[in-house]
């Protein structure tokens, strides 16, 4: 295309009747991709979720039908089908339509469903990735999702299912098997996950982060222990959406916390798991 505050090159034009699935990033504007950029321009319809943040919908074609879709911590949420139903029925219609999903679309955002429910309606699809907030997100905390001196590998897991409970999860398994927990929708479930961890023998003073509304202005960070976590974030009114990691990761943020570092405070403890 030929707007010029895309990086010059081959961007791929959105095609009438396409749908094109896209992740927003957990929130800063700054972390989404030139695809999804180039996306936002061309769309003429939004599907949107409540959690895209409105200074990425400014970079939208003005004329862009916009239509705010999704759920949102307590409130009613469409239907999944109602979301499919919509796409295809504006894609049908010839339209160039953008689903645009905080973080990533695959990651926990039912996108591979809608992408699977277009596809089934002959509907061709393209897709974007974007920053989970599961990784993004704690890095804008600080956090790093894995750190050498820790964890080769990590676990990502839903608080809750699409019912609202927690899913039924091996967590003896998860315990036993995964140095760093990352929990997306945790925050409601939190103490439960965390006794279910503590009985299959994890530490009672394993660190516990939560991030909510990672990478926005109004981020907050609460760093507490698995036994006190659930009761902490209540107290501090930690609420959706908010990200949580579990294990020593964490403790990184006492030397990676680059937000705190960039407003002049110096490091808590620049070696805070002594590997150095
Ligand atoms: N597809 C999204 C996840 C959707 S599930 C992604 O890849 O990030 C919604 C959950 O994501 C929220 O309940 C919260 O746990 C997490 N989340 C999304 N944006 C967030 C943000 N800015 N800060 C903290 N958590 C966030």
């Amino acid at each position: 295309m030929s707007d010029s505050s895309l990086p010059a090159g081959a961007w791929p034009e959105m095609q009438p009747g396409w749908v094109w699935l896209v992740g927003a990033g957990p929130g800063d504007p700054g972390l989404l991709t030139l695809h999804a950029l180039n996306a936002l321009r061309q769309a003429e319809v939004i599907v949107h979720d409540a959690l895209v943040a409105p200074a990425i919908l400014d970079w939208a074609n003005p004329g862009a039908e916009r239509i705010a879709m999704g759920k949102r911590g307590g409130r009613a949420s469409p239907k999944q089908g109602e979301i499919s139903a919509l796409l295809i029925e504006r894609a049908r219609a010839g339209r160039r339509v953008l689903r645009l999903k905080g973080g990533d679309p695959f990651v926990f955002g039912r996108g591979g469903e809608e992408g699977q429910d277009c596809i089934r309606a002959g509907v061709p699809i393209r897709v974007v990735p974007g920053i989970s907030a599961g990784i993004g997100g704690l890095a804008y905390a600080g956090i790093p999702v894995t750190h050498g001196a820790v964890n080769s590998s990590v676990t990502f897991v839903t608080g809750h299912d699409a019912g609202g409970e927690t899913p039924p999860l091996d967590w003896a398994a998860i315990a036993r098997a995964s140095p760093v927990i990352v929990i997306y929708m945790g925050v409601r479930t939190l103490g439960e996950i965390a006794g279910r961890l503590m009985a299959a023998g994890r530490a009672a003073d394993e660190p516990v982060a939560l991030v909510q509304n990672a990478s926005t202005p109004q981020q907050r960070v609460l760093v507490s222990r698995l036994d006190r976590a659930a009761d902490a974030a209540q107290a501090a009114g930690i609420g959706a959406p908010a990200i949580v990691c579990i294990g020593r990761t964490v403790l990184l943020r006492q030397a990676l916390d680059w937000q705190a570092l960039a407003a002049g405070q110096p490091p808590a403890d620049p070696d805070p798991i002594g590997f150095g």
